[in-house]
């Protein structure tokens, strides 16, 4: 019988806070050689969004890297900057599952009980925002039932949202808007079907379950790699590997990902980019990668 399900989709969506490091080309291979060996389409998205954390140039950057290691995308590159309307239209489709909270960090930290990502929020502003109160972020309602997935790398996955992050902000206190919505308005919008990242982002994956659910967006499949971190569990960002990458070295910093994935590699150096993808794809099986958070490096 013929297969009714959209034809695979990925995409890698860096967000531009400085050049391509080690670990982010590990999610860019890993996304990059699953669509490819799916025959999929492979998009690139530039989340944009928060000026406050960018780094002038580094998109540019990203996207020279990129090309200089002969990744090759579908489309022009999607800008988030470019979609607020987009999701501004999305908060509107919101509106009777989401509050206005005029809370401050400092109040919710005082009250809040913590939990898996900092302080939950304890829902004071759920029941109307208190007279002397002046709306600063929108919140979403969120219910206390079990969020579950099947993570292609990680296996179930299942989540409470009231009980492990609470009513989380879909609109920011300076006006931006939250990287949970945007994510889901566009992978809907760019017709994404497979979702392969860091294991960083796993447990935002219920949050972004249950916002497709109230916008009426179909959920795509994920799957979360271990993230690199040193012999001591620091996260790779805060280390020497966190080293932009060499774009004028591109096979070593290839193989040294695909060896991180557990991929098998060619016993001989490949001569050519093009040699390496090729290999790559062919020998490409995702269920080699291993079932764990994050994954020690030795640091050179
Ligand atoms: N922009 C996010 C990051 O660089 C990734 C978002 C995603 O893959 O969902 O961490």
């Amino acid at each position: 019988m013929p297969s009714t399900a959209p034809p695979y989709c990925g995409r890698f969506a860096p967000s531009p806070t400085g050049a391509l490091h080690f670990g982010s080309l590990i999610a860019a291979v890993a996304c990059y050689l699953d669509a490819r060996a799916n025959r999929g389409r492979w998009l690139v998205r530039m989340e944009d969004i928060d000026p406050p954390r960018e780094v002038p140039g580094a998109a540019d950057d990203i996207l020279r890297t990129l090309d200089a290691f002969g990744f090759e995308w579908d489309d022009a590159v999607l800008y988030q900057s470019r979609r607020t309307a987009a999701y501004q239209a999305a908060l509107e489709q919101l509106q009777g599952h989401s509050y206005p909270c005029g809370c401050s960090r400092k109040g919710i930290a005082q009250q809040g009980r913590p939990g898996a990502e900092g302080i939950i929020y304890p829902g004071t502003c759920r029941a109307g925002l208190p007279a002397e109160c002046e709306a600063r972020t929108i919140r979403l309602v969120t219910p206390d039932l079990p969020i579950g997935f099947m993570d292609e790398i990680q296996g179930k996955i299942e989540q409470s949202i009231a009980q492990e992050v609470g009513d989380f902000i879909i609109r920011r206190s300076d006006g931006l808007f939250a990287y949970q919505l945007a994510v889901v308005v566009d992978d809907a919008w760019q017709g994404v079907t497979h979702v392969v990242r860091g294991a960083d982002l796993m447990h935002s994956t219920p949050r972004q379950l249950y916002l497709q659910r109230l916008l009426s967006h179909p959920a795509p499949g994920y799957a979360h790699l271990p993230l690199a971190v040193d012999a001591t569990g620091s996260k790779l960002s805060k280390q020497a590997k966190a080293l932009p990458v060499d774009q004028k070295a591109p096979l070593p910093a290839l193989l040294a990902a695909l060896d991180f994935l557990h991929q098998p590699l060619p016993d001989e150096q490949p001569a050519t980019l093009e040699e390496l993808w090729q290999w790559a794809v062919a020998n490409w099986d995702i269920k080699r990668i291993p079932q764990q958070q994050t994954q020690s490096i030795p640091l050179s």
